[in-house]
This record gives structure tokens, C-alpha cells and sequence, in this order.
């Protein structure tokens, strides 16, 4: 009982809680956005495609996100649960995880929407930028991610909320109590007491 998404504006810190929270359900954390910084990272084929996208702030195409997901979802680790950080993030994306889904006879618990003001978010990114380089963290990239953010993705909660799997979230706070905040909607919302 523990397959969840974890939706949110890019800088609303869900790298951070996806960590947290596959410890607590010991379930992994299935980041796309660190699975492709890693193959660019080591230069591989995939990572030379995907860069060419996220150094613009722009998603990488579906078709390749897609087939990434079958597979790591394929994998053991995943088979008793996992949490998706940052992806579906468009709607050919959602169909596909339905599909996946459904051929392995399963289906979520829960999509948590972290929520978070632009001007914080802005202010997080410029922050991380300066603290750990990462290449899509200027202040016109983020603009943009923030922009292909709202179009694309913030509709998706719209689906999700329609089959009852939405657990909204503030994502302001301390560290410490964003997790908290998470782990009591989430334990309320699978009947844990
Ligand atoms: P953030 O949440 O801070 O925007 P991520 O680490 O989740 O960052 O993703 C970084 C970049 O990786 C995205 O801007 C995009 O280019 C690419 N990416 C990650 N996940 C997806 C996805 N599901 N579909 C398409 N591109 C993705």
C-alpha cells in the first residue's frame, strides 16, 4: 500500500522529502530528474540527450521519460512500493504510468502536491544554484522551468484529484515539519493510526 507521486513546483524541495519519505515507508525514491542528471553526469547516451533539453529548462520528451520509468519500474526494488519525485509531469506521461500500472495489476495510494509560493520558490532555486551549480538553476532557466511547470504539470493535480488520490501539502516550514506534515496526511489518508 505504499505507491505514491510526489507532485510540486520545481524548488518546492521534493528531492529532499522523497528521501525522507522512502525511508520511513522503506520504499525507494524514483527521482527522472536524478536519474537524468546522473547520465549526464557520466555522459551517456541518454544524458547527452537529455541535456540539450534541461540545460533550457525544458522537459525531455516524453517517449524518452516514458520507456526510462517502465524500466526502473520493473525493477525488485520497486515491486512492493516506491515514490515517483518528478514524474508524471506531462499528460502523455500519466497515460503511461496508467499503463504501467495496469499491466502489473496495481495501482497509487496517493499523489502528495507539495505546494509553495513562486517568489520562495525563486528564492530556493537562486539559493541552490549558488550552493551546488546545477546547470538548469539560472534565473532565466528557472523562469522557465517554473513557466512549462504551471502549463503542463500544476493541471495534472486536476486528474488526480478527480479519483480521490490528492493529499495537498505546504511545502513552507522547516524541513523537519514538511516531512511531518506529509507523514500525518499520508498515515491519515491510508487509515494508519
Ligand atoms: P525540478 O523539480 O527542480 O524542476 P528535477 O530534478 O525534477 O527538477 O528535474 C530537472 C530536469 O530534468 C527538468 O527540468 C527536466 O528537463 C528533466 N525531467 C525530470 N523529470 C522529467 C519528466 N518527468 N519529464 C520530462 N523531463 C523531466
Amino acid at each position: 500500500m505504499s505507491r505514491f507521486l510526489l507532485i510540486g513546483p520545481p524548488g518546492a524541495g521534493k528531492g529532499t522529502q522523497a528521501a525522507r519519505l522512502a525511508e520511513a515507508y522503506g520504499i525507494p525514491a524514483i527521482s527522472t530528474g536524478d536519474i537524468f542528471r546522473f547520465n549526464v553526469k557520466n555522459e551517456t547516451e541518454l544524458g547527452k540527450l537529455a541535456k540539450s533539453f534541461m540545460d533550457r529548462g525544458e522537459y525531455v520528451p516524453d517517449s524518452v521519460t516514458n520507456d526510462l520509468v517502465r524500466d526502473r519500474l520493473s525493477h525488485e526494488d520497486a515491486q512492493a512500493g516506491f515514490l515517483l519525485d518528478g514524474y508524471p509531469r506531462t499528460s502523455d506521461q500519466v497515460n503511461e504510468l496508467d499503463s504501467i500500472l495496469a499491466d502489473q495489476g496495481r495501482a497509487l495510494d496517493a499523489v502528495i502536491q507539495l505546494t509553495a509560493e513562486t517568489d520562495e520558490v525563486v528564492r530556493r532555486l537562486l539559493n541552490r544554484a549558488i550552493e551546488q551549480g546545477r546547470t538548469d538553476d539560472t534565473e532565466e532557466v528557472i523562469r522557465r522551468r517554473l513557466e512549462i511547470y504551471e502549463a503542463e504539470t500544476a493541471p495534472l493535480t486536476s486528474v488526480y484529484a478527480g479519483r480521490g488520490l490528492v493529499v495537498m501539502v505546504d511545502g513552507l516550514g522547516a524541513i523537519d515539519e514538511v516531512t511531518e506534515r506529509i507523514r500525518e496526511a499520508l498515515d491519515a489518508r491510508l487509515g494508519v493510526n
